[in-house]
């Protein structure tokens, strides 16, 4: 039985007439750029984020990068953020100008290990960048406090996590500024290049909307240097269509996952980690093994999908040379990146696809 890591044409079938006639009346009318479907989608998604503002830009990279400027991040400054995320994370960071600092995950949840942040904290941090990974939130209690202490900004990457909760609190409402990637495999995927960054910060707002249209609020009047990061019409039509179905979907994945749980508990194998108050939304389902390379390949002959998140820990990686890290530097991200595994999650796998799955698992375990 042939089941991919992702499924993006189940989840298009139910919705594509309601798509294609969306798609149409953007044709139609010819306005491809800050229309009507990018106001009425910026507060949907600000409403359901549980913010005042969304700005939606060119993709989840522009989201971060943005982002950090509007806060005044640039030049000389520090951020503090995780190595074991995509490389996204990093390059935002760079990109406005500012050198990040990494901290090590907790093996357990692979979410920044709050506890060791306060020691990197120097007189050069302006941010904290936690990273809500896999679909989980990071623990954003313990990183407020960290930065009210020491007057940070906190820039929640929750481009893995729309719809995540924290004790009842959306992903990206909690710091400053949210930011979200709606690339095509995410929870709230488009049909090309989108993402947003929400905020409760009207100013903060503000600066975003110069940024991402190249700092002009009035045509060939520009107020700043900016940069040309709209997400346009066509993909806004298609994510109002899919914001409605979000947290039926989301509810999904939790089911698909509950069954992962029952169905290889007893496959001698590290399995996901929710930790209290949080509502996870997997975005992917990684399960762990010191033999991870092998059991892949056992997947793979059986034409089960998988994948890494992520092979290569961003502080070892080539681009990254000049902050001078080595191997050893961050143990459990280093350890994360060699074992990590993710099998099919999609709000429309079957239960016959998942008994296939752990079967297959269940005689590499076996073997
Ligand atoms: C997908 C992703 C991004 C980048 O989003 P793009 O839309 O591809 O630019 C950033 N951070 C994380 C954690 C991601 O998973």
């Amino acid at each position: 039985m042939r089941v991919p890591l992702v499924d993006l044409t189940a989840q298009f079938q139910p919705i594509k007439g309601e798509v294609m006639r969306a798609i149409e009346e953007v044709l139609d009318s010819m306005q491809l750029f800050l229309g009507p479907n990018t106001r009425a989608f910026e507060e949907e998604f600000a409403a359901y984020c549980g913010t005042r503002s969304c700005v939606t830009v060119g993709n989840g990279t522009d989201a971060l990068h943005l982002a950090l400027r509007a806060a005044g991040v640039g030049a000389g400054d520090e951020v503090i953020t995780v190595a074991h995320t995509f490389f996204a994370t990093t390059e935002a960071i760079v990109m406005a100008g500012a050198t990040p600092v990494y901290v090590d995950i907790d093996p357990n949840t692979y979410l920044m290990d709050v506890s060791q942040v306060e020691a990197r904290v120097t007189s050069r941090t302006k941010a904290i960048m936690p990273v809500h990974l896999y679909g989980q939130m990071a623990d954003m209690d313990a990183i407020g406090e960290i930065a009210r202490r020491h007057e940070l900004v906190v820039v929640e990457d929750a481009a893995e996590a729309h719809g995540a909760e924290y004790h009842g609190r959306r992903a990206g409402a909690i710091g400053q500024l949210g930011c979200f990637s709606f690339y095509f495999s995410k929870n709230l995927g488009a049909y090309g290049e989108s993402g947003a960054v929400v905020t409760s910060d009207a100013e903060l707002a503000r600066r975003l909307r110069l940024y991402r249209d190249h700092g002009s609020e009035q045509r060939y009047q520009h107020l700043e240097l900016g940069f040309n990061a709209r997400m346009d019409e066509i993909q806004a039509a298609v994510l109002r269509i899919k914001l409605r179905h979000l947290d039926a979907w989301n509810a999904q994945r939790r089911e698909r996952a509950a069954a992962y749980a029952r169905l290889l508990a007893d496959a001698g194998l590290g399995l996901p980690v929710t930790a209290p108050g949080r509502t996870h939304v997997w975005y992917v389902y990684v399960i762990r093994s010191p033999e991870r390379d092998a059991l892949q390949k056992v997947l793979a002959d059986r034409e089960i999908g998988t994948g890494v998140h992520f092979p290569v820990p961003i502080h070892l990686q080539p681009a990254t040379r000049q902050l001078g890290h080595r191997a050893g530097d961050l143990p459990h991200t280093e350890r994360a990146a060699h074992e990590v595994l993710s099998i099919p999650m999609y709000p429309e796998l079957s239960t016959e696809q998942q008994a296939w799955i752990a079967a297959a698992i269940h005689t590499f375990s076996a073997g």
